[in-house]
C-alpha cells in the first residue's frame, strides 16, 4: 500500500516516503493558551490525529511532538496587534502563568475527550528559551539578522526562496502592515526587548538584552531538539501557512542550512453558517463543553468532522450534528449487536478502508467501507473484529462500548408508560417520557414495546 500525502509545499499529492525507513517525525503547531480551544481548533488537532492514526495503520514508527504556546504571542500574524496572553490575564484577572497553565490543562482534557492520541512530546514554549536564543545566535552567526528599535529581526532579503510554502499565493495572503523598524515588510521578531507590551510579565535574560521571543522562533528551535535539524511531517491549520510557517522555515532553512521538512499538511477550516472561519479572537467561538451543553457528545463532533476531507471547507451546523449524532448512535446500536470474542479480520475489507484513509486520509470514504462492512453478509464476531481494526484509525471508541445498565426506576416508569400508551392514555404517557428524561434516559417506541437510551 502506498501512502499519498497532499504537500502544500508542492501543491500536489506524493508517494509519503520517511526519511528514515519505517520512522516518521511528526511535527504539529499546538494552541496558544489564553483561551479555551473553540471547535474550529480542534478540526485541525482532529485532522493531525488522522494523519498519526493512519501513519501507524501504515506500519511506520511515529515520533509526535506538539508545542503550547504559552509566551504572548500577538493577535495578528504579524508582529503587530495585541499580545494574546496578556489579553487572557487582563480578562481573568490572574496572572499570565496562571492562564497558561489553566487553558493548557483545559486543552489536554478536550484531547482526551475526542479519542485523540497525546503526542509523545509536549514541548512549552517557556521551558525552552535558551534554545530559542540559541537559534538566534545561529542565525546572527550566518547573517540573517539585525537589531532594531531594541528587538532582534530576522531579515527575509537573505533567505534565498523566502515564502516558497504558499507561492504565488504568498503576496496576497500575506499582506503585513507598515513598521518603521523593519527592512522589508515581510521581516519578523526572533527577540523582542522594546515593544508596546511595558506590562509584559514574561521576560528573560539573553545577549540582546532582557525580553522574549518571537512567536515563530519556538517551532523551530523545539522541532530541530526533539526531531532533529530534518524531519517528515510538519502540519497545521490553512492559516498557518502563509506566515507563521514560511517564518519557521526561513529561519530553521537559514540556521541549518538545508532544506528542514519534507512533507507540510493544513488543514481547511470550520467555518460558521455565514462562511465564516471560527476564531477565538472573535470572541464568539463555541467550545466542546458549549457542545456538550447543546447535547452534542465530543465523538459526535469527531464523527462529524471524519465526514468531510480535511482539505475541504466545513460548515458548522446543529442540524448536521445532529445527523451525526444518530449515525454515531446507529452505529454503537449495531457494534452493541455483533459485539463478539472470536472473529477473524476481514482482510478485502481492511484493505478497502487502508486504501481509502491512505489516499490523503480519505475519511468520508473510510465511513463508507465501515457502513458497507455493517451491511455485509460477513459472520457478527468478523465484522466486528474489522470494524475495531478500522477504529484503529476512527478513534470512536468502538471497543469500549458497553451496554448501559438500566436503572430500576427507570425501567418501572417504562413499563408504566407502556401500559398508559396500550390504554391511550397520551398525557400520562408524555409525563412519564418527561420523567424517563429527567432521569437522563430517553425511551422510543418500538413495534413490540419500547427502547431507552442514554440521553
Ligand atoms: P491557535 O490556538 O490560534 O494557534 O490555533 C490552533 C490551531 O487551530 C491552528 O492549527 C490553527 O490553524 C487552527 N485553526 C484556527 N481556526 C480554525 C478554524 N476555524 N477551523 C480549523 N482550524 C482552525
Ligand atoms: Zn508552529
Amino acid at each position: 500500500m502506498v501512502l499519498i500525502l497532499y504537500n502544500t509545499l508542492t501543491r500536489k499529492k506524493e508517494p509519503f516516503k520517511p526519511i528514515v525507513k519505517g520512522n516518521v517525525g511528526l511535527y504539529t503547531c499546538g494552541p496558544t493558551v489564553y483561551h479555551y480551544a473553540h471547535i474550529g481548533n480542534l478540526r485541525s488537532f482532529i485532522f493531525e490525529d488522522v494523519l498519526k492514526r493512519v501513519l501507524l495503520l501504515n506500519k511506520l514508527k511515529v515520533k509526535h511532538v506538539m508545542n503550547i504556546t504559552d509566551v504572548g504571542h500577538l493577535t495578528s500574524d504579524s508582529d503587530e496587534g495585541e499580545d494574546k496572553m496578556l489579553k487572557g490575564a487582563r480578562r481573568e484577572k490572574k496572572t499570565v502563568w496562571e492562564v497558561a497553565e489553566f487553558y493548557t490543562k483545559a486543552f489536554q482534557d478536550d484531547l482526551k475527550k475526542l479519542n485523540i492520541i497525546s503526542p509523545n512530546k509536549w514541548a512549552k514554549a517557556t521551558d525552552h528559551i535558551k534554545e530559542q536564543i540559541s537559534m538566534i545566535q545561529t542565525l546572527e552567526k550566518k547573517g540573517f539578522t539585525y537589531a532594531s528599535g531594541g528587538n532582534v529581526y530576522f531579515d527575509t532579503s537573505k533567505s534565498k526562496d523566502y515564502g516558497k510554502l504558499t507561492n504565488l499565493d504568498f503576496e496576497s495572503k500575506a499582506r503585513v502592515s507598515k513598521d518603521k523598524n523593519k527592512k522589508n515588510q515581510h521581516d519578523f521578531v526572533l527577540w523582542f526587548t522594546k515593544s508596546k507590551f511595558d506590562s509584559q510579565e514574561m521576560k528573560w535574560d539573553s545577549p540582546f538584552g532582557k525580553g522574549y521571543p518571537g512567536w515563530h522562533l519556538e517551532c523551530s528551535a523545539m522541532a530541530s531538539k526533539y526531531l532533529g535539524e530534518q524531519f517528515d511531517i510538519h502540519c497545521g491549520g490553512m492559516d498557518l501557512a502563509p506566515i507563521h510557517h514560511t517564518n519557521e522555515i526561513a529561519q530553521s532553512e537559514g540556521a541549518f542550512g538545508k532544506k528542514w521538512v519534507n512533507y507540510w499538511l493544513h488543514s481547511e477550516f470550520l467555518v460558521l453558517k455565514k462562511g465564516e472561519k471560527m476564531s477565538k479572537s472573535s470572541g464568539d467561538f463555541l467550545t466542546l463543553s458549549v457542545l456538550g451543553e447543546k447535547g452534542f457528545d465530543p465523538l459526535v463532533y469527531r464523527y462529524f468532522c471524519l465526514g468531510t476531507s480535511y482539505r475541504n471547507p466545513l460548515m458548522y451546523s446543529e442540524d448536521a450534528l445532529v445527523s451525526s449524532g444518530n449515525a454515531l448512535r446507529k452505529l454503537y446500536d449495531k457494534i452493541l449487536e455483533i459485539k463478539g470474542t472470536s472473529g477473524k479480520v476481514s482482510k478485502k475489507h481492511l484493505k478497502s478502508f487502508t486504501d481509502a484513509v491512505s489516499d490523503d486520509l480519505n475519511t468520508p470514504k473510510g465511513l463508507a467501507v465501515m457502513w458497507e462492512v455493517l451491511g455485509s453478509n460477513l459472520k457478527d464476531a468478523d465484522k466486528y473484529a474489522t470494524l475495531l481494526e478500522f477504529d484503529s484509525v476512527l478513534g470512536l471508541g468502538l471497543k469500549s462500548l458497553k451496554k448501559e445498565k438500566i436503572p430500576t426506576e427507570v425501567v418501572k416508569l417504562a413499563k408504566e408508560r407502556l401500559a398508559a400508551r396500550n390504554s391511550k392514555e397520551w398525557a400520562k404517557s408524555d409525563k412519564l417520557r418527561e420523567k424517563i428524561r429527567g432521569l437522563g434516559w430517553d425511551i422510543g417506541d418500538t413495534k413490540d414495546g419500547y427502547d431507552l437510551r442514554k440521553a
